[in-house]
């Protein structure tokens, strides 16, 4: 079962949003607590809840969220790099269960990740 998030409202404009990029398969946006001087969202219209619900006939979808990621990340000048993340499930860290990929940038990024 799937259940509608905070996420799904931003795509319906029930809800405001700083969006950056959209097309028919997906959304970006500014996420509402930057951990990082850019830091954008890139979500599927399609609401799978997490990397791990994501299936076989969703390759070309995962492919083109990470294009997207790519596209966005030029577009917002972050010519030196920058971090995609994809947090699932609770030890990933996941709060909200609409899949979507982190874009962070403008700063030096540290490893290990908390
Ligand atoms: P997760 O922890 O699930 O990987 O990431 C969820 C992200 O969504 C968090 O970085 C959080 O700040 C962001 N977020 C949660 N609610 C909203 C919202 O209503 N609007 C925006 N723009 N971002 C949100």
């Amino acid at each position: 079962m799937t259940v509608d998030t905070v996420f799904d409202k931003i795509i319906r404009r029930e809800i405001p949003a700083q969006i950056v990029y959209e097309d028919n398969l997906c959304l970006a946006f500014k996420d509402i607590n930057p951990q990082a001087p850019v830091h954008i969202l890139v979500i599927p219209k399609k609401l799978i809840p997490q990397l791990s619900d994501a299936e076989s006939q969703d390759h070309a979808l995962l492919g083109h969220l990470l294009l997207t990621a790519k596209r966005v990340a030029a577009q917002v000048g972050l010519e030196n790099g920058y971090r995609i993340v994809i947090n699932n499930g609770s030890d990933g860290g996941q709060t909200v269960y609409h899949l979507h990929l982190h874009i962070l940038g403008g700063r030096q990024m540290k490893w290990p990740p908390g």
